[in-house]
C-alpha cells in the first residue's frame, strides 16, 4: 500500500523532467508565470507593488474597457457563460454570426469564421488547405502556432528570410509544387516591424500561390481604422486570406479566418481546429464586438497609440541603442544575451516598469530583449517614466 500524498510522475518521467529543467536553468531560459493583482489596464498591481504595465497586447486599452466588460456581460445574460457546443452541434448562436460578418466586414473579405484561439485559427486553415504534395512558403520568423500549423499539415516547409521577397520569388520559382500557399505575418510579433505585402500579394498573383497572412499585431493597430496591414498598404484584391485573434486589440478572446466564401464553406467541413471544437463562449463575442463599436467610432486610441511608440523609438535613440525596424506598438530592445536582458528586466521592475525578457526559442538565439508593448491608455509620461529607467546604451 502507497502513503497518501499527492500524485507522483513514474521515474523514469521525473528523471525526464528534472533533466530538461536543469537544462533550461543553464541556458537561462527558465520561464515563470507572474501573476498580476489586477487587470491588463496602464498599471498594474503585481505582488502588492504598482507597476507601469509596457508587456500587454492589450493595444487599445479595451481588455479593461467598461463599454467591453458590458458586452460580455449582456452576451453572458442572454447566451450563458458558456456555448455547450461546437458550432456544428447547437453552439452557434446569432452574435457569433454578427460577429463573423463585422470581422469579414473589417478585413474586406467576403466571410469570416471564428475559432477559439488564433492559434487554433492558424493550426486549423494550415491543415486544412496543405498536405502532402504542397509547399508552404513561411517567413522566418513566424509565429509558432503558424510553424507548428505547417509541421502538423504534411507539406512541405520552405523557409524564407525574414521579410525578403527576392528570397521568396527564389524559391518560389525552384521549388515545384501542388499547390503552393505563402505564410506571413504582416506586423511581427516580437520587432512590430510591418512586411512587404505589396511585393508578396504580386509574387502570389505571380506564382498561383494562395498568401495567408497573420494579423495578430495589426487589427486595431495599423490600417484604416484599425483594419490592418492590407488597408495599410491600399490593398483591395489579390489571392489573400487573413488570419486575426480576437486576443490582442480587441481586447477579448477567440480567433478568425476572413476569406472567400467558398475557402469559409470548405473550412466549416475541413478543419479539425474548428469542427472539434467548442464554439467561442458568447462572453468573448459579446467582448469583441462592443470593442469593434469602440475602434470604429474612436480613431483616436489608435493615432495616440503610434505617437506613444514613436516616444518610446526616439527616446532609445537618443539613449544610444541602434535604431530598429519596428513602425507599430511594438518597441524592441535588443540586449542580446539571455542573462543580459533578464537582468534588464529585473533592473525596470525594480523601478517600477513591467517589460519582460523575450529570449530563445521566442527570438533566435543572440537577439534576447526587452519587448516594450505600448498601449493606448498610457500616457507620455508613462513613456517617459520607461526611458528614464532604461540605462544608456554602452
Ligand atoms: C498571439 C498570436 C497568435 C495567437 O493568437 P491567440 O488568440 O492568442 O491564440 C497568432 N499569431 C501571432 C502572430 C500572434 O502573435
Amino acid at each position: 500500500m502507497g502513503s497518501p500524498g499527492p500524485f507522483q510522475l513514474p521515474e523514469s518521467w521525473a528523471t525526464h523532467v528534472r533533466g530538461e529543467l536543469a537544462e533550461i536553468d543553464r541556458q537561462d531560459l527558465r520561464r515563470t508565470i507572474l501573476t498580476p493583482e489586477t487587470g491588463q489596464g496602464p498599471r498594474i498591481r503585481l505582488y502588492g507593488r504598482e507597476l507601469l504595465n509596457f508587456t500587454s497586447n492589450n493595444y487599445l486599452g479595451l481588455a479593461t474597457d467598461d463599454r467591453v466588460v458590458a458586452g460580455a456581460v449582456a452576451a453572458a445574460r442572454e447566451y450563458g457563460a458558456g456555448a455547450g457546443a461546437a458550432r456544428l452541434l447547437c453552439g452557434s448562436t446569432p452574435i457569433h454570426e454578427e460577429l463573423e460578418t463585422r470581422l469579414a466586414e473589417l478585413k474586406g473579405q467576403e466571410r469570416a469564421l471564428l475559432y477559439s484561439a488564433g492559434y487554433l485559427a492558424n493550426l486549423g486553415v494550415i491543415t486544412a488547405l496543405a498536405g502532402k504534395g504542397d509547399v508552404v512558403f513561411s517567413d522566418a520568423l513566424n509565429h509558432a502556432s503558424i510553424i507548428d500549423g505547417c509541421r502538423l499539415s504534411g507539406a512541405t516547409p520552405a523557409i524564407f528570410r525574414h521579410s525578403d521577397a527576392a528570397h521568396l520569388e527564389e524559391l518560389l520559382a525552384s521549388t515545384p509544387a501542388r499547390r503552393r500557399l505563402v505564410v506571413t505575418e504582416t506586423v511581427f510579433s516580437m520587432d512590430g516591424d510591418i512586411g512587404p505585402l505589396p511585393a508578396l500579394v504580386e509574387l502570389a498573383r505571380r506564382y498561383e500561390a494562395l498568401l495567408l497572412i497573420d494579423e495578430a499585431h495589426a487589427t486595431g493597430v495599423i490600417g484604416d481604422h484599425g483594419a490592418g496591414a492590407l488597408s495599410h498598404f491600399g490593398i483591395d484584391e489579390g489571392p489573400v486570406v487573413v488570419i486575426g485573434t480576437l486576443s490582442k486589440a480587441l481586447g477579448s478572446a477567440g480567433g478568425f479566418v476572413a476569406g472567400p466564401a467558398a475557402l469559409i464553406d470548405f473550412l466549416v467541413n475541413r478543419s479539425r481546429s474548428f469542427i472539434f471544437q467548442t464554439a467561442l463562449p458568447p462572453p468573448s463575442v459579446g467582448a469583441a464586438l462592443a470593442a469593434l463599436d469602440i475602434m470604429a467610432a474612436e480613431p483616436a486610441r489608435q493615432r495616440h497609440l503610434a505617437e506613444l511608440a514613436d516616444r518610446l523609438r526616439v527616446g532609445l535613440a537618443a539613449l544610444g541603442y541602434a535604431p530598429t525596424a519596428s513602425e507599430t506598438a511594438i518597441v524592441p530592445l535588443v540586449i542580446g544575451e539571455a542573462a543580459a536582458a533578464v537582468q534588464l528586466e529585473l533592473r525596470l521592475r525594480d523601478r517600477g516598469i513591467l517589460a519582460k525578457a523575450i529570449r530563445p526559442p521566442t527570438v533566435p538565439t543572440g537577439t534576447s530583449r526587452i519587448r516594450f508593448n505600448v498601449m493606448a491608455t498610457h500616457t507620455a509620461a508613462d513613456v517617459d517614466a520607461v526611458l528614464a529607467a532604461v540605462p544608456r546604451a554602452t
